[in-house]
């Protein structure tokens, strides 16, 4: 694996999921809680697996292979319930403070996460990071197939930006991230907070891999 200052240093544009690296989303609004109200717009007679699951996106991708009426209704309700969430959080430590110096560098910053444009905006706004952050590439649709670890957010920030994938790296904190930026030609780094984490995420062989996020600081 690239030493990570290394490899951001050879960059232009920086990827940066939100949920983890920025924030930690459900954190006051729990997940499960999120999946279980999503599943009674759903139905009654769910599959065991949905019904078990404690992840809205779970239910959204069910409630698309019922068909977009239903996967809208759903995607809606989770746009709004994330919205809910990030109004009860804080950013990450140390959050702002790295994307503040990532601009002051001269790297554009980009938001690309499967949580709901809206939330994302909303949050940075509060948190006055709008100038910082070039531009939000989230989810837009309720059509899971487009969120990652399918690469089309990467590939609508590259395009919006103008951007080769060799000038990107994806920052993120689970292998959908990784499997995205792969998927894309983009280089990775992975985020894991916790031992649990870092072992998952080295098994999908990002190209970095760090425990905090300062360790991504004063790479330029
Ligand atoms: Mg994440």
């Amino acid at each position: 694996m690239t030493g990570v200052k290394e490899l951001l240093q050879e960059k232009d544009h920086v990827f940066l999921d939100f949920d983890g690296p920025v924030c930690d989303v459900f954190a006051e609004l729990p997940a499960r809680e999120v999946a279980d109200r999503l599943k009674r717009l759903v139905g009654p007679d769910l599959p065991a697996d949905v019904r078990a699951t404690a992840d809205p996106f779970d239910v959204l991708e069910y409630a698309w292979s019922c068909g977009p009426n239903t996967a809208h209704v759903v995607e809606r309700q989770l746009s709004r319930l994330e919205g809910e969430a990030v109004s009860q959080i804080a950013p990450a430590p140390g959050a702002q403070e790295t994307i503040r110096e990532w601009a002051a560098q001269g790297f554009t910053v980009t938001i690309v996460s499967n949580n709901s444009v809206d939330a994302i905006r909303s949050f940075l706004t509060v948190y006055e990071l709008t100038e910082q952050v070039r531009r939000i590439s989230a989810r837009s649709t309720s059509d899971p197939g487009q969120l990652k670890p399918n690469p089309t957010l990467i590939e609508a920030a590259m395009r919006a930006l103008g951007a080769s994938p060799g000038q990107c790296v994806m920052i993120g904190d689970s292998a959908a991230d990784v499997l995205a930026a792969r998927a894309a030609g983009v280089a990775s780094v992975a985020l894991a907070v916790t031992p649990t984490k870092r072992e998952a995420l080295a098994s999908v062989d990002p190209d970095a891999l760090v425990s905090d996020l300062a360790d991504l600081r004063s790479a330029g």
